[in-house]
């Protein structure tokens, strides 16, 4: 093996990775001169501006001036608007009042029409929304004005919808579904959305039955970087979905695709969700979808996108998307088992494997699947032992999270070079049939209980060829082995990033032990190299590299601010006053408030949160004066062996949120504001019972069925985000390497009452 060959193999391989990451999404963004019916990024970011100057959430001052702004923009390219408007109990009982944006391109024939939707609403209370969802507005703003410009009418009608209050329980979508004329004719759904502020949009299908059609029709319309994969498809079928177009699948069952960008999760509705932030190339990546599906779908025939029938997919560079349907999993198996068998006995035939060699070379792979699982396990536990402040990064994903995956994937990989050369003896035929066992173990496994992930044989195809030609040729070209290890690192080194940046750092041993699956099958090639103890040493000065950019990173800056919490909480039955936060490493500007004096609360009621978060510690307040809510008692009636009773709650001060709890157990019907909740709802629910996103200090009217002798209490809490621009406090303002914690009620003055019926 001539020494230039190794360090050509090497390139070779980290060429491969390098490239299975620059084909994920668009390297550059295209510019204000791009030619009129073209997609421009630096157009669409001129909407993103405007939207995301500031918190447009249900109820704020800015939610209506980024509804003119659409409205004025739609009707810039000619296109008629129409406001739809309405309560709706939402998902999770998040009652609000939504007010979407519709609006429709005539088509020239009569078939099914295809609706381009995203939602126009913040998150309460920090987030600007400029990715989430501002970069859906800005690309099918822009979309629309580039495939308008043209003079052309589409063959389907095409429908608009910018949803709103998506942020508070899909109201909006709820509304729009469920009572909008236009639901009925729609044959297909492009949603877009965001999750952070970069990455590559990932393409996720939502359907009810089998994806084949969907698929089909996505790589004939063929996007310029379609990213996607079905394990993550058959994951999300598996998970309680949350998006607006779960909302049109379930009560519609229309199906559709979702484009949502997921990367930087540490940005998502947060105040750091703003224009800078949001990366340019990942809203050309949105943009490359949406054009090439508008102009393809536009003209399609709608009508028969289901099927029953599914498809594996996957992005890989150069072939983009490799799709066959799940009916060639078994057949494909079944050959990859018997060629592995038949190589096996061949190779034992012709004395090239011997038994005592395959077992040793089990020990290697086994021993850095055990330890580097034990690692990526307990690696996240062990961050925030180190870094207590990631405690309150409730995302689970820090600033400086792509440092640590490095840092684990390097570790691995130094931890394989180095129990490897402990057995370099083993010859590398012997080498490889170790993994192998384990990836058609493991294809085998996802056959039966994840088969959307069944294309992990497609590198353990490239693997047998590996193992064919190490049989046959003692001295085999590296070269060539380097190139079958291709599969491997283009379809799955992405994957080692994509687990715990989808799912957090806690899934970090998902990134641990898939480095091994893939330094496995690179075995072929790496049997061979000489210095594995110099490369192992390589790769712990490497991962040492990274680690020590993560700790000068896990300070808190401007750039990476801290979120924290504060609230004030007036108990006005007992009169008395608190100070609350969720936060568990407690900053300066929080102590000056609860510090020393800091207790651990006994609450009982957690407000409604992402991830059920409750108060960390509260400390005595000084009571200042805060208005209660005028609580009405209406009729209180018995019909038919049931109470019927009905109560108003009327905010006497600027709010924007009212949470109800219920101590009563059985609750037969409840109407809030003229709208019903569900039955299955009223069973399963706990402690709380509805959150009233509030508008313009609308009332809450609460009719309540109980039985005939049920005593009726309940907890009624009253938010109003304004603790740091209310007169009555004079808070100093947030120092800036601290932002207000997302997913929680925080920046909030509460009061609390209970009232007993
Ligand atoms: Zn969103």
């Amino acid at each position: 093996m001539k020494k230039y060959s190794v360090a050509l193999s090497l390139l070779i391989l980290i060429g491969a990775v390098y490239w299975s990451f620059e084909a994920l999404m668009p390297q550059n963004y295209s510019k204000a001169d791009a030619p009129a019916n073209e997609f421009s990024t630096e157009r669409a970011l001129t909407h993103v501006k405007a939207i995301s100057q500031e918190p447009h959430y249900v109820g704020s001052e800015a939610h209506k001036t980024v509804r003119d702004y659409i409205v004025s923009e739609l009707h810039k390219t000619g296109l008629q608007t129409e406001i739809q408007e309405g309560y709706t109990s939402g998902d999770w009982a998040n009652l609000s009042k939504a007010v979407n944006i519709i609006t429709k391109i005539e088509g020239t024939g009569n078939g099914k029409a295809l609706l381009l939707l995203t939602h126009y609403d913040s998150s309460p209370h920090s987030s600007l929304g400029a990715s989430d969802a501002g970069s859906g507005v800005a690309t099918i703003l822009e979309g629309i004005r580039a495939f308008l410009s043209e003079g052309k009418k589409p063959e389907n009608d095409i429908i608009i919808v910018f949803t709103d209050a998506e942020e508070l329980g899909l109201n909006g979508a709820q509304l729009f579904v469920n009572e909008h004329r236009w639901t009925q004719n729609i044959g297909l759904v492009l949603n877009f959305e965001a999750r952070g502020s970069g990455g590559p949009g990932v393409m996720l299908v939502e359907t009810n039955g089998g994806n084949s059609e969907l698929i089909k029709h996505f790589a004939e319309a063929n996007p310029k970087f379609p990213m996607g994969n079905s394990l993550a498809y058959s994951v999300y079928k598996m998970m309680p979905n949350d998006t607006d177009l779960t909302v049109f699948r379930e009560d519609a069952n229309i199906e559709g695709f979702n484009f949502a960008f997921i990367d930087d999760h540490f940005d998502y509705h947060t105040v750091m969700d703003n224009y800078e932030r949001l990366d340019r190339n990942t809203l050309e990546h949105q943009g490359s979808y949406l054009m090439p599906l508008l102009h393809y779908f536009s003209k399609a025939d709608l009508t028969n996108l289901k099927s029953d029938e599914d498809y594996i997919f996957v992005n890989v560079p150069v072939f983009k998307l490799i799709n066959y349907p799940f009916s060639w999993i078994t057949p494909m198996l079944v050959i990859a088992w018997i060629v592995f068998i038949v190589l096996f006995l061949f190779g034992i035939l012709k004395r090239e494997i011997g038994l005592l060699e395959v077992f040793k070379g089990f020990m290697p792979f086994l021993l850095s699947l055990i330890i580097c699982g034990i690692i990526g396990f307990y690696g996240w536990p062990f961050l925030k032992v180190l870094y207590p402040g990631y405690h309150d990064n409730l995302h689970g994903f820090t600033y400086n999270g792509y440092f640590y995956i490095a840092v684990f994937a390097f570790l691995s990989v130094a931890i394989c070079f180095s129990l490897y050369n402990k057995f370099k003896e083993v010859k590398t035929v012997n080498l490889i049939i170790a993994p192998l066992t384990i990836w058609l173990i493991i294809c085998t496994l996802v056959a039966v209980y994840l088969k959307g992930a069944s294309f992990f044989i497609l590198p353990a195809f490239a693997g047998l060829a590996s193992f064919y030609i190490l049989i046959n040729q003692s001295k085999p070209n590296l070269i060539l082995l380097s190139l079958l290890a291709f599969p491997a690192l283009w379809i799955l080194s992405p994957l080692v990033q994509m687990f715990p940046v989808g799912l957090g750092l806690k899934m970090m041993v998902a990134a641990t032990l898939l480095t091994v699956l893939i330094f496995g099958l690179l075995t072929p090639v790496l049997g061979f190299y000489k210095r594995k103890g110099k490369l192992a040493l390589l790769a712990v000065i490497i991962a040492l590299g990274y680690f020590i950019a993560a700790h000068v990173e896990s300070g808190y800056t401007p750039d990476r601010p801290k979120p924290n919490s504060l609230l004030y909480v007036y108990n006005a039955d007992t009169g008395k006053a608190h100070w609350a936060t969720y936060d568990i490493s407690i900053d300066p500007w929080v102590s000056q408030y609860i510090g020393e004096n800091k207790q651990q609360p006994d609450q009982k009621d957690k407000f409604s949160s992402k991830y059920n978060t409750g108060f960390s510690f509260i400390s005595d307040a000084v009571l200042k004066e805060i208005k209660q809510p005028e609580i009405e008692k209406g009729s209180d009636t018995i019909i038919n062996g049931k109470r019927h009773v009905e109560i108003c709650i009327n905010p006497q001060r600027n709010i924007n949120r009212l949470e109800v709890f219920a101590n009563t157990k059985r609750i037969d019907q409840l109407e809030v504001n003229g709208i019903p909740f569900s039955k299955e709802y009223l069973k399963k629910r706990e402690h709380k019972l509805f959150n009233h996103q509030v508008s313009h200090n609308m009332y809450t009217d609460i009719k309540l069925v109980v039985p005939e002798n049920e005593k009726i209490e309940l907890t009624v809490y009253e938010i109003s985000n304004d603790l740091l621009s209310n007169d009555r406090f004079s808070i100093p303002p947030r120092p800036k390497n601290t932002i207000p914690m997302p997913f929680v009620v925080n920046d909030a003055v509460l009061v609390k009452k209970i009232f007993k019926l």
